[in-house]
């Protein structure tokens, strides 16, 4: 088998993955920010790290897996302007900050879960970390490379590029990131431009806030991905992850601020996934083109023509690498769903073959070759910076002999025994291990469609009879099952379950 490799966004190129400690492997995620629901884009850079996380343990490797969630520190604007984006919430629901966080961060963990997402090794907060990064902060004050002024420390990155270079993740010149950024105002604080906050003070409206060397604060977003990576991996660790858009700053940053505090670059692979968009504009809240999980499960945004299951979202996914865009639509997910019927189909039908052994009977040879052909690049594929797009395709090219076997026009001994176990042990780590899919029970989901209709008819009966205890009860009943029935246009009803 081929050694696995990786794109590295700080060198531009597919490298060979050798980690710091044989058969060990760090990764570090970014994790999302709770203050409010995840949407699919979110879940897109999630599930493809699921998967890489999911593929290195396949090789073998024990994997810490360290994502965070972002509870505290993560301003409206990049650069340290705007608002707190918990406290501006919290005063929106009228809650605590940490309510915020509550509920948002077990929302996002069942979103995680209906994905089949493996939960990460490690799930550190940032405000369970304070100490850390005001620790960190002071150690790059005192290494000259961040000021304070009037409560807050700034990271000074004029002077940090005079020794290393700052654009070093993107390949961009300070120049050029000087030029793209507007300049200071006569109220700024900050020396330069590209400065950035380390620790921000806090004024007395402020909703979470800490003591600190420097007065009362909250950290500064970069620092806390820093601190914690540090703490749970070393100064050094293997992989670092998140969206394509957090190269340019958050990475960038985090970059800076552990080579000033600990004279050494953080992080071997730097990997980003790229974006989901509709209609090539990139999936965001500020763009308001957000779809909501779980508006796609029970299929209510209005821009969706049905419902579709987590599996069939996540095979949607793994149809397109993880650096290429992916464009999200109807038409799109109802292939991918046709896609995923007639590969688990093709799966489960090759998993029943029996296979008798070859002795008398004679192997097509041209066609065993071509079977094991197909089904060793899937490891190919993925030690290809894990092209699960490819992976797919030699599934797909897989299915008609399988169901030739099944349709007996092939024999199953034209295949020799070992090829057939081959394919039978490798289709399964792949699709149900590596990719993390799920078998859809159709026909649990057809008897469910039924028992719900006839509910739903035994109740407008019940209406139409004015037997109205009836009618209560069984909408009743069924929302304490968590199933709520809704009054469609024309009389019909339709039902979610929450
Ligand atoms: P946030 O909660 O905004 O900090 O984002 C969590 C993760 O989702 C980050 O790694 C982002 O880069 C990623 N992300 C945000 N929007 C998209 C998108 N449209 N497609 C893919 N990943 C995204
Ligand atoms: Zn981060």
């Amino acid at each position: 088998m081929s050694d696995l490799k990786i794109y590295n966004t700080l060198s531009r190129t597919k490298e060979t993955f050798e980690p710091l400690t044989k058969q060990h492997v760090g990764l570090y995620v970014c994790g999302p920010t709770v203050y409010s629901d995840v949407h699919l884009g979110n879940c897109r850079t999630f599930i493809s790290f699921d998967i890489i996380y999911r593929y290195l343990r396949y090789l073998g490797y024990k994997v810490r897996y360290v994502r965070n969630i972002t509870d505290a520190g993560h301003l409206e604007g990049d650069r340290d302007e705007g608002d707190d984006k918990f406290s501006k919430k919290a005063r929106l629901e009228q809650l605590e900050p940490m309510e915020i966080v509550q509920k948002y961060t077990v929302g996002f963990h069942k979103v995680m879960e209906l994905f089949n997402t493996l939960p990460p090794t490690i799930e550190p907060t940032a405000t369970g970390h304070i100490t850390e990064q005001i620790r960190m902060a002071q150690q790059i004050i005192d290494n000259g490379y961040a000021y304070v002024v009037d409560g807050t420390v700034y990271f000074d990155v004029e002077k940090y590029n005079k020794e290393k270079p700052y654009g070093i993740l993107t390949n961009r010149k300070l120049e050029d990131l000087l030029e793209g950024t507007r300049e200071l105002g006569g109220q700024d604080e900050k020396k330069g431009r590209l400065d950035f906050a380390l620790w921000i003070k806090a004024g007395p409206e402020h909703l979470m806030q800490w003591p600190s060397p420097w007065g009362m604060g909250f950290p500064g977003w970069h620092i806390e991905c820093s601190a914690m990576s540090e703490k749970y991996l070393g100064k050094q660790f293997d992989i670092h992850g998140g969206g394509m858009d957090l190269a340019a700053t958050h990475h960038t940053n985090e970059i800076a601020q552990s080579q000033a505090c600990y004279h050494t670059s953080p992080v071997r692979y730097w990997m980003h996934t790229n974006m989901l968009t509709v209609n090539g504009v990139r999936m965001s809240k500020s763009a308001g083109n957000g779809f909501l999980p779980e508006e796609l499960f029970s299929g209510s945004h209005p821009l969706l023509e049905k419902a579709y299951s987590p599996m069939n979202v996540r095979f949607f996914m793994l149809q397109t690498h993880y650096r290429s865009t992916l464009d999200f639509s109807n038409e799109a997910l109802q292939a991918a769903e046709k896609g995923l019927k007639r590969l688990w189909e093709a799966y489960e039908t090759a998993a029943g073959f029996n296979h008798p052994g070859n002795d008398d009977k004679i192997i097509d040879a041209a066609l065993d070759n071509k079977v094991l052909k197909l089904v060793n690049e899937f490891d190919e594929h993925m030690n290809d910076d894990f092209n699960t797009a490819r992976v797919l395709a030699s599934m797909f090219e897989l299915v008609p002999v399988i169901n030739s076997i099944k349709d007996k026009t092939i024999a199953l001994q034209a295949l020799s025994k070992e090829t057939v176990a081959l394919l039978q042990t490798k289709f399964k780590s792949y699709l149900e291990d590596v990719f993390g899919l799920k078998a859809v029970n159709e026909a649990d989901n057809a008897k469910l469609q039924g028992v719900m209709q006839l509910l739903i008819d035994i109740r407008k009966e019940a209406k139409g009879k004015k037997d109205f205890a009836t009618s209560d009860k069984i909408r009743n009943q069924l929302a304490a099952l968590g199933i709520t029935l809704k009054d469609e246009k024309g009389g019909e009803m339709s039902w979610n379950v929450d």
